[in-house]
């Protein structure tokens, strides 16, 4: 039996391995020079590739109640890469190879691959689906495969190979697709005083409202930009961003520059005021960045104590909840990973095996399954990879 692996990134490499455990003859078609040329990038240049959190909350579906059936492997990841001989350095549950380089996760994927033909530089064009098999088409050839799996990624970073192309594959054979959007992305607005604190970092809790009910709320280090705002802490409110604007809803954060604060806003701010004598001007410049302050600092500079009470409570919502509209998102060249994808109602989250083509799997970022930032997605796609591997070698 043949198996076909359209896309040599982290899902149809892992596919791959594990189809060849049980398969003579396994091919990945890979329109790069080389396969895992997205892993190079992930997690600024040291991938991030598992978290030791792997709580179903950290991952996003249009059929959540689904997720369950497919993260049930997860001592098999790990196995894996401790065959790899992959050394993890684990930060707060976030694990790195312990060289901190990407290109070891890469090298030693790569290793694997030695007994696999790869065909580098091989654009598929078409799938053909026949009474019993497939055709894989690009401009110079037709190959046949008895099964066949889908790895090719999403529309996100196309630079690193992945343009979509997967997606018009699975929607021609009947596919469902929940539109893709950028996820893991900057959220960007249209205020003037964004040119002012462009390029500040600052740890902040950032509040996601859609049609003024709170989505989510995260920690973490905010950066400011002149189109908007960024950090890892934005990324992971991205994706209920971009489905909310896509479905032309309210979008607004609210910063909350001071998240240290514990206690009522208000006696916090008369107990500085006690403690420093500083009018609000300095007292805030002892605080935050000047550059935050330029814009927050709306009220004359007083002492807390001697503001009114509306100027009073005027500061301290300005500090602690900075309300800024949403308007859009970058694109799929600027996000890391795309939400959305093929609905998984229509596959057999087990095997990966469609559920309406016989013998065609799907794996990775095309699923409509996307993880917060953490390592999240590429557990998406060795879960899918391993699950697609096995899969074919099922009957
Ligand atoms: C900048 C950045 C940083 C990231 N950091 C992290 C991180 O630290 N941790 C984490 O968990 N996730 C991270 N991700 C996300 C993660 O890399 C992806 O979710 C994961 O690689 C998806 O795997 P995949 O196999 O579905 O697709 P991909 O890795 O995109 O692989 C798809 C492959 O298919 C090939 N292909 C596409 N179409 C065709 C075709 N028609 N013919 C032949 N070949 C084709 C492509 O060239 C590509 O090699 C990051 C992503 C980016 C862009």
């Amino acid at each position: 039996m043949k198996v076909g692996i359209i896309g040599g990134g982290a899902s149809g490499v892992l596919a791959a391995i594990y189809a060849k455990k049980r398969n003579d003859e396994v091919v990945i078609f890979e329109r790069n020079k080389e396969c895992c040329k997205k892993i190079l990038v992930t997690g600024n240049g040291r991938c991030n590739y598992w978290n030791e959190d792997q709580d179903l909350s950290h991952y996003q579906s249009t059929t959540p109640e689904l997720l369950s059936e497919f993260f049930n492997i997860d001592y098999e990841v790990l196995n894996f890469f401790k065959h790899l001989g992959i050394v993890p350095k684990i930060k707060n549950g976030y694990y790195y190879p312990f060289s901190n380089q990407a290109s070891t996760i890469k090298n030693a994927l790569l290793n694997e691959l030695k007994d696999i033909e790869v065909k580098n530089n091989y654009l598929v064009t078409r799938i053909e689906k026949l009474a019993k098999g497939f055709n894989v088409i690009s401009d110079n050839e037709t190959i046949y495969v008895d099964k066949l799996v889908l790895a090719t990624g999403s529309y996100a970073a196309p630079k690193t190979g992945s343009d979509g192309m997967g997606y018009k594959f699975l929607e021609k054979l009947g596919h469902t697709i929940i539109k893709p959007l950028p996820s893991l992305v900057q959220l960007k607005g249209y205020e003037k005083y964004f040119r002012i604190w462009t390029g500040v970092r600052t740890d902040a809790k950032v509040s996601l409202f859609i049609n003024q009910q709170l989505v989510r709320e995260e920690i973490g280090e905010l950066q400011l930009t002149n189109y908007g705002l960024s950090g890892i802490c934005i990324f992971n409110l991205s994706n209920a961003a971009a489905r909310a604007l896509d479905n032309k809803l309210e979008v607004e954060v609210n910063i909350n520059f001071m998240p240290f604060i514990d206690i009522d806003y208000k006696k916090w701010f008369i107990k500085q005021t006690t403690i420093t004598n500083k009018k609000i001007k300095e007292l805030l410049l002892s605080i935050l960045n000047e550059k935050i302050v330029e814009v927050i600092f709306q009220v004359p500079n007083k002492l807390f104590t001697n503001l009114t009470e509306a100027e009073q409570n005027k500061i301290i919502n300005l500090c602690t909840n900075f309300k800024i509209k949403i308007t859009g998102t970058n694109t799929f060249n600027e996000a890391q990973v795309c939400s959305g994808g093929i609905s998984i109602k229509e596959i057999d989250l087990q095997t990966m095996e469609s559920k309406l083509v016989k013998d065609l799997y799907v794996t990775g970022e095309l699923l409509d399954i996307t993880g917060d930032c953490g390592g999240y997605n590429l557990s998406i796609a060795w879960i899918s990879g391993i699950k697609a591997g096995l899969g074919v070698a099922n009957d």
